[in-house]
């Protein structure tokens, strides 16, 4: 069993982290607060738990985690709850280029990345521009599609934003497909992007609008929300795995251009809408574990194929940081 401890906020990603590296031989802590942790206590894939009493409290147990050689590895709660200041100033290692959390907070600068990898991104609508077709109205940070409003037209955008006065925001073309979130693993051991797994989202209520008719909704005059509550599997269509997988390179290698010369490495995820061409059109990147990927414990299709025994992206994790400190390069691979 290895000396160092896994360690991650009792949320999100946390059961399939800690369970992927508990089979790795990791000794494993969750961070919780104290509405969760009777939920964490009752699994044994967690040795410790810590509870803080708000999320806030976070750094202030550094100490504890430094003494038990904590290694965290960051998901979604991390960027939503703790912000990208305690993920940078924090002196616990971490797993994954930390760096990378201020590309995924950010917008424009995520757009940046995008067009430098050549991947499609939908139309985006600058100050000024009319709206002229439908639009959704997306707010920064990792918010699982919170408060998101759709639009089409310039009037109406007017008349909505002003709830939301002082909140970054972009103006994106509501493009009309299959939204289709593929997941990466990005080794720099080995040099090697891997696809783990395919899911799409259940979102409320815009995945339940088509129950009702149609003379119905419009009777209720509904707005979609796309609030998400929940995973679905998908196997893509496997010729599309193959763009699927160039872009997750393309995306690896813009950010050794951009970001530094590691660039982004561990876990990411491509959120894309695919159209009827069978073109993907990218809305966001996550830098880091995605929730998706839940549903892939013990293994998805491709990670069966690939190591024909246990893999979730949880394991995959651990099963990297184990190889890095047998390899005594532990530090190239924490941020
Ligand atoms: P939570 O800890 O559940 O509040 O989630 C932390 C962040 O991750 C929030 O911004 C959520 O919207 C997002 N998130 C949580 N679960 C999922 C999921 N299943 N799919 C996508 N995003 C999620
Ligand atoms: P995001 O926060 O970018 O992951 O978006 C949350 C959800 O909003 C997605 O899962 C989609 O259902 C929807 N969405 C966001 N951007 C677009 C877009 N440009 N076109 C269509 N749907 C979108």
């Amino acid at each position: 069993m290895s000396t160092a401890t896994i360690a991650t906020l009792g949320s999100h990603s946390c059961l399939q982290i800690l369970k992927g590296a508990k089979e790795e031989g990791f000794k494993t802590l969750a961070v919780v607060l104290p509405r969760t942790e009777k939920f964490y206590r009752g699994f044994s894939c967690i040795d410790e738990i810590i509870k803080i009493h708000f999320w806030s409290a976070f750094p202030k147990i550094e100490k504890k985690l430094l003494k038990k050689n904590a290694i965290l590895i960051p998901h979604g709660s991390f960027v939503a709850y703790l912000g990208e200041n305690i993920n940078k100033n924090f002196k616990v290692s971490y797993f994954g280029n930390r760096k990378v959390l201020g590309w995924e907070g950010d917008r424009r600068k995520q757009r940046k990345w995008l067009e430098a990898a050549k991947i499609n991104v939908p139309r985006e609508f600058g100050r000024g521009e009319k709206i002229d077709r439908p639009v959704i109205v997306k707010f920064y940070g990792a918010q699982g599609g919170k408060e998101y409003f759709m639009t089409h037209s310039q009037e109406e955008f007017q008349r909505k934003i002003k709830d939301f006065k002082g909140r970054k925001f972009i103006v994106q073309e509501y493009v009309i497909g299959n939204p289709i979130y593929i997941h990466y693993f990005h080794s720099l051991l080995s040099g090697e992007t891997e696809i783990m797994s395919v899911d799409k989202r259940y979102e409320t209520n815009a995945d339940s609008l088509g129950r009702l008719p149609l003379k119905g909704q419009k009777d209720i005059e509904i707005e979609p929300s796309f609030v998400v509550v929940g995973n679905i599997p998908l196997a893509l269509r496997e010729s599309m795995l193959v763009e699927a997988l160039d872009m997750g390179e393309r995306l690896v290698a813009a950010s050794k251009k951009l970001i530094d010369k590691r660039g982004i490495w561990g876990p990411f995820c491509l959120e894309t809408v695919v159209t009827p061409d069978q073109k993907f059109y990218v809305i966001e990147i996550s830098c880091r574990i995605v929730a998706g990927t839940n549903i892939f414990v013990p293994y998805s299709p491709y990670t069966y194929f690939k190591y024909g025994e246990p893999m979730s992206t949880g394991r995959r994790i651990a099963k990297e940081i184990k190889l890095a400190l047998g390899q005594n390069k532990l530090k190239s691979v924490l941020g």
